[in-house]
Formats: structure tokens, sequence, C-alpha cells
């Protein structure tokens, strides 16, 4: 099957062993590539006995069948497995170039097990993997590591490692690429420190094979024409651009879930423009450009996009946008996930404040809109080490460890939620509920729908009163199959794809007849298949819930008063997935996605 290069490497790093296997195209055929086909790879490896930092444990870093070609915003690459921060599946994609470059030097993925006696790093080149001595890059943040590797290989590679956080096992670690590109969310920074990989570096000048070029080029100029049109504010002004919108729409998380009015005009991408001297950044092929770059005290850093600055800004109260890019530096440098360490410090300042910290924990929790007392914690946990450490640890470990019950713990699946409110969107508290990998803003941004930001009518996704989902169930669910798609095929998901431009771009680099049929039963077996694996992992349909914390109608801003009653829902969400009434998968369906025809 052309789109992909057919290889996927096996690296054994306990015993520095590459094995070159072909893809298996009678799977990819049932769950496309990307996390969908990592997931059916490593199904029967992860189990509930090997901790995700055990060097037994596993870790897929995909690309998919239009990663690399010249569909526009597909450069993307996605890092799967157990997650350290869950303990359910877990995944996590990035943008930058390091996807293109994997499939252009020769590989559909790469799944790595064991652990280097060392610190190693992977030379990943014309369709061969060397394990290469790395204990130089030891100790080095994720800026210096890229520009060590650098020194070795020259700019035109595509790089993607951890910081010190990743080594020293922070479970909320990262994956960080192509200088502030970010693999960020579930913990797989870690997972690499865990086997003393440091980096892969990949070389990527070959082709990826199309069936039909001419045809993907005219299809890739359509969407290039509509992206340029209908992501404007992205181009102009970043992601943080939706924070206006947001606001509106009482969509920004304030004062961890509490809020929902703050002044906005001293955090948004205006002021971010008055303020700063701002370049904007894109990934490979991409027309759209939504990354920054700005000069910040000398020193060139990555802007925050809206995730970040939301979660380092109105969340934790704090209103100086120079903290906003500090913290955010440090979270690139040390490399860990903004959102999960915003959400997780805010929980931390909401119990001090409501009196349910232990005395000796008060102390070194800083209060809401501290902006030094911020960026210390942020600095501790980059380490590891002090207050940092329960930060790391996430809201559902620290709600444990605290006695304390979930409800008080935004998140869903142990994962924090991101920077959309659920009570501003009904349709996005369902897709939180009922994610692949738990709260995630990419695998179902239903709020985009009702909004109007992306719409497919054809298929039935079409905005609509956003308090209420009656008789618009079956438009979650197939926005959420989209949004999976993305993650299989594998391409950026600001870069939104009707499904009959997926159709298209499947058919035409694949050589595959795909049918829009064919494709939504792809993204419902991987989605599927996660669940089963999160199942294996101790999860059940008692997870497909919002914590008690955000079922708290808010007294102020855009999302006043409403209160998601998302469990009205889940019977018809199961029905449409193919699930047991009771949210269970059933024998046969399983039985189904494990055959290997
Ligand atoms: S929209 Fe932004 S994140 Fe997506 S590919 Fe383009 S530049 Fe990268």
């Amino acid at each position: 099957m052309l789109g992909y290069t057919g290889k996927i490497a096996y690296i054994d790093l306990s015993n520095q062993k590459v094995e070159i296997k072909p893809t298996p195209f009678k799977l990819a055929e049932k769950f496309i590539g990307g996390s969908g086909l990592a997931a059916r790879l490593l199904y029967d490896y992860i189990k509930p006995e090997i901790d995700p930092l055990a060097p037994e444990a596993y870790v897929a870093v995909m690309a998919g069948p239009v990663t690399g070609t010249a569909l526009p915003a597909s450069s993307r690459y996605a890092v799967c497995g157990r997650s350290p921060l869950t303990g359910y599946w877990g995944e996590a994609t990035s943008g930058g170039k390091f996807g293109a470059y994997l499939k252009r030097a020769g590989f559909d993925g790469l799944i790595i097990t064991g652990k280097a006696q060392d610190m190693v790093y992977l030379e990943v080149k014309n369709g061969r993997v060397e394990i290469k001595p790395g204990s130089n890059l030891k100790g080095l943040d994720s800026y210096e590591m890229q520009e060590e590797l650098k020194k070795v290989y020259g700019s035109n590679v595509s790089i993607a490692g951890i910081g010190v956080a990743g080594e020293r096992l922070m479970p909320m670690a990262a994956v960080m690429n192509d200088h502030g590109r970010a693999a960020g969310r579930m913990g797989f920074g870690a997972v690499f420190g865990s086997k003393n990989l440091k980096a892969i570096v990949v070389d990527g000048q070959g082709e990826v094979p199309v069936a039909a070029k001419e045809e993907l080029k005219e299809l890739a100029k359509q969407l290039t024409a509509a992206y340029k049109k209908e992501m404007e504010l992205f181009t102009q002004y970043g992601t943080l651009g939706y924070l206006d919108i947001g606001y509106y729409f009482g969509d920004t998380p304030v004062k961890y879930f509490t809020k929902g009015l703050f002044p906005i005009d001293k955090v948004n991408a205006r002021k971010f423009r008055e303020e700063y001297s701002i370049h904007p950044r894109a990934c490979w092929g991409c027309p759209i450009a939504c990354g920054r770059e700005l000069n910040f005290k000398g020193r060139i850093v990555d802007g925050p996009e809206y995730e970040t600055a939301v979660t380092y800004g109105p969340l934790l109260e704090n209103f100086d946008m120079d903290t906003i890019i500090e913290a955010n530096d440090i979270a690139n440098r040390y490399g860990f996930d903004t959102i999960s360490t915003g959400v997780s410090l805010a929980f931390l300042m909401y119990l001090k404040e409501e009196n349910l910290l232990p005395e000796n924990l008060k102390a070194e929790v800083p209060d809401f809109g501290d902006s030094k007392g911020i960026l210390e914690a942020l600095r501790l946990t980059g380490e590891n080490s002090g207050i940092g450490q329960l930060i790391g640890k996430g809201v559902a470990r620290v709600a444990e460890e605290l006695g304390l019950s979930q409800d008080y713990a935004a998140a869903v699946r142990r994962l924090e939620i991101p920077m959309h409110e659920p009570r501003a969107f009904t349709g996005q508290a369902l897709s939180y509920a009922t994610g692949p990998r738990g709260a995630c803003h990419l695998r179902g941004s239903f709020f985009e729908v009702d909004l109007g930001i992306a719409k497919d009518p054809d298929f039935g996704v079409v905005p609509g009163p956003r308090f209420n989902l009656d008789g618009r169930v079956e438009a979650v669910v197939k926005f959420q199959s989209l949004r999976e798609l993305d993650n299989c095929l594998v391409k950026c998901s600001f870069a939104f794809t009707p499904l009959k431009a997926v159709v298209g771009a499947l058919s035409y680099t694949t050589g595959v007849a795909w049918t829009p049929e064919k494709v939504v039963e792809a993204a419902n077996n991987s989605i599927t298949i996660k669940r089963a694996i999160s199942f294996n992992l101790g999860s059940s349909p008692a997870d497909d819930r919002l914590p008690g914390h955000v079922k708290k109608p808010l007294a102020e801003g855009g999302a006043f008063g409403n209160v998601p009653e998302i469990e009205k829902y889940l019977p018809e969400f199961y029905q449409l997935r193919g699930w047991n009434s009771d949210g269970t998968i059933s024998r046969e369906f399983l039985a189904r996605l494990l055959a290997d025809d």
C-alpha cells in the first residue's frame, strides 16, 4: 500500500537490537496508522503488571499514511503507550517537522522497549536506525540537547527528545521537538527517560510514495485555500487569538474552574502583539502558521499558545504576561506538559485557599496570582523535587494522597481537563467524558462545532444549541471520529478536514479505494481498542464522567448556570459506538479488532 513506507523499526534498548519489520497492511486497513495502529500493535504488550516506566514497557513513535505528503499540515507524529501519569492508554501528538522527516527517513513508526545502560539517542536515516551513545546529552535542557545534536547533524534534521523533567521521570514530562514543539500530554518524556533514551534524530531526505500525486496535489490546493481563509485568526494572532471568543462564551477556565470572568485585556493576543516582538512560525508544510516565536529579555523563546497562556494565566489568576512567557519557557526547557502542570498547581492553590491542605504543605504552595511563587513552583516541578514532586503527580494522585474525593480533581480518566470549560459546551463535556485518552481538547473539540469553526454538513456535523445535546449525540460521536482520524492519518487538528476530504486524502495517498463507511469504521476501531486497553488497565465505563468540581454551576461569565447533564446521553453514545448498553465492549467486537485480517 502506498503512502506508508512499509517499515516499522522495533528497537530493544536493553539488548541494543534493531529489527525492521514490514508495516502490517491488513491492520492498517482496520486502524489506518498513527495512534490507532499503535494501539493495535501494542495491545498485547500493555499489561497491568508492567509499570509504564519499567524497562519492559513499550513506547511507539508513529507517523501515518498522509504524514509527510503534499497534504497541508501533515507533519505531525504521535507518541503512544501506557501513560505514567494516568496509568491508562496514553498518546500525545506534536507538530514541527518530526513526523514528516520520520516518514522521509523511511519509517511509519518506531516501537521502543528496554532500557539502555547509559544515556543513548537514536539516529534514523535512509531506512535504518542506529543506537548511539548519548552520555554527553545527560542533564541538558530540551533546547540545549537539540543544539548539541545539531552540532553533529547540522540543522536539516528533526530532533525529538527530553529535557531534565524526562530524565527525572516526572509523570508529566513531555517529548519536545523542533525547538519548542511538544508531544506534551500524558508523560511520555518520563517513558523516554526511564529507557535512558534522550532523543531521536531523524534525517528525512527521501520522498513519501503516493498513489495519485496529481489528485492529492489538487486536494491539497483546495484545502490550503480553505485554511487560509478560515484559519486567518490563527495566522494573524496564533492560537491565543481564540481567547476573546472563548472568553465571551465562558470557554476559558478561571481560578481552578471556579470563576468565569477575568481582565482579558491583560492577557489576550492583542496585548501580546503590542508588548512583544513576535514572529509567526509554521510547522512543515502548513499554510496556517499558528506558532509564535518572540524576543523576550534578549532571548528567542517560543510564544505561549492558547492552552498554555490560559493555564499559566487565568487558571492561576496570573495576569502578568511576562510570567506566562517565562513559565512557558521553563516548561519547554525542562520539557513538561503545560496543561497538566498548570491544572495541578491550580488544584493545590485551590486546596490551600479552601483550607484543605495539610499545614506542612501550605507554605510551599503559592497563592493564586503570586507570579514569583508560580515560577518557582514550576521550576521545582521540572526538577521533580519539593512541592514540584507533588504537582507532577497530577490532580488524581494528589487527591488520593490527601485523602480527598476524586470529585475535587479536575480530570477525566486521571488526565487534567484542558483549557475549555466543560460547562460552556455540553458537547465538549460529553467528548471529555468519553475521550480515548481522558479529558482532551483535541480528540473531540466539540466547542468548535457549536461555534461554527469546524463543520461538515454532509456528514451531519453542524452547530446547534451549546447547552443542549438532545438529538445531537450523533454529531458528537461523528466529530469525535473525525478528530480520531487526525491522529490515525496523522495530521494537525487545526487544519479541519471534512470526511469527504479525509476519504480523498487516504485514497489518493494509499491507492486503496477508501469509502466514507470504511474510514468511519476505522476511527471507531481506533477509539474502541484504546478504550479496551484502558479497561485492561483498570478503567471502566464508570470513568465516563465529569468530576463534581466542574458540575457546580458558575455564577458568572458565558457559561453561567449551565451544568452539563452528560449521563443522560451516554446510552445513546454507547449504542452509536457499537458498545454494550453499559459502555463495555462486547467480546465479538473485541475479537474483530484483534483478528489479524
Ligand atoms: S496549524 Fe499550527 S500546529 Fe497545526 S500544523 Fe499548522 S503551524 Fe503546526
